[in-house]
């Protein structure tokens, strides 16, 4: 049986759904993570400790593992683990990334500016440091503004700012939150239009699209939570082949050769703008939401790909799916979460999730991040399965302290 190294970081949700996807197409797993688990000793082939933080060394690790237990292909689940994945796909010589390639795509100045340079359409930007004099930058920059760290995710620290003093109210909130030894944050023009994000695989280049997703709720700011994600896009044909060019456009300019790809954009009467690129898959729990033709989850299109074995066809099953990943309440402590079974029981409805747990602190953003649940509906239509969502999400209260 061929053997997949998965490297996870600390915290994740994705453990299950690549397990289970390994299990269902017959392949050996070895899990790698930063903390030792105190199982690795009763199966040293199935787990393995790794140094994350540092992927040379990381990769010297997996290449003395692999002189045990030969490993076939390697993937990362997230930002961080995917620039490691890289690192040991170069260095055990498996399907992978280009190390430089995977800085790019975690680094959000790097990527802008590869972007610009090749062309894609990206919003105007301006690296700042956080010792700089807000109010002096302030009076240079273009309104409706966004300020965004460099490299925290899930939309942590993204602020709209719309005049000088907005600016210098965000800049306060953005230092807080990443703290003064950042290498600095940015500064870029806020794009007006709707937002969509697309899920693919780079197979050798090539962009193949596994699904479009529609943001159906405004992202104006001034914090970007997500929150419904419904596909197939109900957007014109011509502009989601234009999305789909750019996304193509786009992995081209940061060097992305293989594997999974999310990918944020507007769009406005001037067509598609690349927001971001991540070369990882979608994240938190929301990857459920993909089923394809043939039952196969996007976990088991990964793990094939990374090991070379022969892809399905990555037509998405035809009915129309969404998943709502529950807005942040309000900041407190969870205390009970009611109304869940009313809320599985909407029509289309196909699972709630919460994965919040009483005593957790939540914090709302810009400060915080974690979703407290997961909503998932499929029907025929993208409108059905929306409202479906919506219905579910009003049966729902959170009771904070
Ligand atoms: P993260 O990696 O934290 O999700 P993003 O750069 O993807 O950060 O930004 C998060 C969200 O903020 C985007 O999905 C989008 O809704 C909004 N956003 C970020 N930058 C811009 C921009 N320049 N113009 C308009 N909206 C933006």
């Amino acid at each position: 049986m061929p053997r997949l190294l998965l490297l996870l970081p600390s915290t994740t949700y994705r453990t299950a759904a690549f397990v289970e996807a390994a299990r269902r197409i017959g392949v050996d797993l070895t899990v790698a993570s930063e903390q030792p688990s105190t199982f690795e000793a009763a199966n040293p082939a199935g787990l393995l400790t790794l140094d994350l933080q540092h992927p040379e060394r990381g990769a010297e690790q997996v290449a003395a593992f692999a002189g045990r237990h030969p490993i076939d292909g390697v993937v990362g689940v997230d930002d961080d683990t995917a620039v490691a994945a890289a690192v040991i796909a170069g260095r055990l010589r498996l399907r992978g990334n280009p190390m430089d390639a995977a800085l790019a795509a975690r680094d959000k100045h790097r990527q802008r500016e590869l972007m610009a340079e090749h062309g894609v359409p990206v919003p105007r930007f301006a690296l700042h440091g956080l010792d700089e004099d807000p109010v002096g930058l302030a009076r240079g920059v273009h309104y409706p503004s966004v300020l965004k760290p460099l490299r925290l995710s899930a939309s942590r620290g993204v602020i709209r700012a719309d005049d000088p003093a907005a600016f210098v109210a965000a800049h306060r909130r953005l230092r807080a939150i990443i703290g003064a030894c950042d290498a600095g944050f940015l500064v870029e023009d806020f794009i007006p239009g709707y937002e969509v994000a697309l899920e693919g695989l780079l197979v050798n280049r090539r962009l193949h699209v596994l699904a479009l997703f529609d943001k159906p709720d405004p992202l104006d700011g001034p914090f970007f939570e997500e929150t419904i994600y419904v596909t197939p896009s109900r957007h014109p044909a011509a502009d989601q082949g234009a999305v789909e060019r750019v996304v193509q456009d786009a992995a081209r300019a940061l060097g992305l050769v293989e594997g999974p790809v999310h990918a944020e954009l507007r769009y406005n009467d001037r067509g598609p703008w690349l927001i971001e690129l991540a070369a990882r898959p979608i994240g938190g729990r929301c990857s459920a939401v993909l089923r394809f033709v043939d039952g196969s989850s996007l976990e088991e299109l990964i793990l094939r790909h990374a090991l070379g074995m022969p892809l399905p066809t990555l037509q998405r099953e035809p009915q129309a799916a969404g998943v709502m990943m529950i807005p942040i309440p309000g900041a407190g402590v969870l205390r009970e979460v009611r109304g869940v079974a009313e809320a599985r029981a909407v029509p289309l409805v196909e699972d709630v999730q919460i994965t919040a747990h009483p005593g957790e602190r939540l914090v709302p953003l810009p400060d915080g991040s974690r979703y407290p649940g997961f909503i998932f509906a499929g029907g025929e239509t993208p409108a059905v399965v929306e409202a479906a969502l919506r219905e579910a999400h009003r049966r729902v209260t959170f009771v904070l302290d």
